[in-house]
């Protein structure tokens, strides 16, 4: 906030005249996300150029607040004192349980899910009522497929809700997917997961993909015949490398270049999902929230790009600060080594 108070400060008094030292951080004029650890769960925190914040998922409920508590340290870092909006992509407890321990730990502004809950089973009708009890008294906002969020300086396309996805390709997207012919079909899947909210973010030439846990059916919907969703740069591997999700034909046709797994020591980043992410054309770089213990060493990165190599971990996160040309950086939290991705 103080950042943002000198900014407008020295805008209003100096920028005709003179370049504002000491105001223009690094990451003033950059889009960041924060791949924030909650141990197999989802939590994406991203905060726009103009300060506004999204974040995707919450984890899990209970461990005394963990997830919460490492959400509002990743706001804290990121110099935010408030969520603007929380989206949560599907009411599975790794999504959506750490939201009654997060709304009393940090101030959010509006609510943006898929509607009721879609799913037939016990866990998931107590979560969702307990999210419900939750969000009582915040703005609430179910999204469709083709709607935005009103955030400035980037776009938040959705693509997925309840079930339902956009059916025309978007901007630049809509060709033929060469890799769908040899993609096996995909079971029908009833869970939360393929109702979860999917949305791609964009900040100028940048494209960032996350498309919660939505499984195989309904990715095949989106990437074939025509990949109705373009290329990526920046991937979150769908539910945390699960092998229910991550169809080739779906992955490959993103041709991301750098893909992130949000997996948990012993939760995702399944050996044939994994093979998938790494082998996707032009892929540069593949990186994991966690060493994934029940694979082997083959099928996990290197060390420097996983943010956390020990099963009892310190919950690290891995950070990205994008520019509007398509060039970012990843940070891994445990070591503070970065790497640039130019675009090319
Ligand atoms: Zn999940
Ligand atoms: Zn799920």
């Amino acid at each position: 906030m103080r950042r943002m108070l000198i900014a407008a400060f020295c805008l209003s008094f100096f920028s005709l005249v003179l370049p504002c030292s000491g105001a223009q951080t690094p990451t003033s004029k950059s889009l960041q996300i924060y791949f924030i650890d909650v141990e197999g769960g989802q939590s994406t925190l991203v905060v726009s150029p103009s300060g506004e914040s999204l974040l995707i998922d919450t984890g899990w409920p209970g461990s005394e607040g963990r997830d919460a508590d490492r959400i509002m340290a990743a706001a804290h870092q990121a110099g935010i004192t408030q969520i603007d909006y929380v989206l949560i992509t599907h009411y599975h407890r790794d999504h959506v349980g750490g939201v009654p321990q997060l709304v009393d730990g940090i101030k959010v502004g509006t609510f943006v899910d898929h509607g009721p809950n879609l799913e037939d089973s016990a866990v998931t009708r107590t979560d969702y009522a307990a999210y419900e009890k939750a969000i009582a008294g915040h703005a609430h906002v179910v999204v469709k497929p083709g709607w935005g969020l009103p955030i400035k300086g980037i776009e938040v396309h959705v693509l997925s809700a309840a079930g339902d996805h956009i059916t025309s390709p978007l901007p630049g997207a809509g060709t033929a997917n060469l890799y769908c012919g040899s993609e096996p079909a995909a079971a029908v899947d009833d869970s939360e997961n393929a109702r979860s909210v999917g949305v791609l973010i964009t900040y100028g030439k940048f494209r960032f993909l996350d498309l919660g846990d939505l499984t195989k059916q309904k990715e095949l919907e989106l990437a074939c015949p025509n990949n109705l969703l373009g290329t990526v740069d920046l991937f979150l591997v769908t539910h945390h490398g699960a092998d229910l999700s991550n169809s080739k034909a779906l992955d490959w046709a993103l041709h991301p270049r750098v893909a992130v797994i949000d997996n948990g020591p012993r939760k995702g980043s399944s050996p044939a999902a994994w093979q998938i992410v790494h082998d996707s054309p032009g892929l540069e770089d593949l990186w994991q929230l966690h060493y994934a213990e029940e694979s082997d060493k083959a099928h996990n990165v290197a060390d420097e790009r996983i943010a956390n190599v020990k099963e009892n971990c310190e919950g690290k996160y891995l950070k990205v600060v994008a520019q509007s040309d398509g060039t970012f950086t990843l940070t891994n939290g445990r070591t503070g080594e970065q790497k640039t991705y130019s675009k090319k």
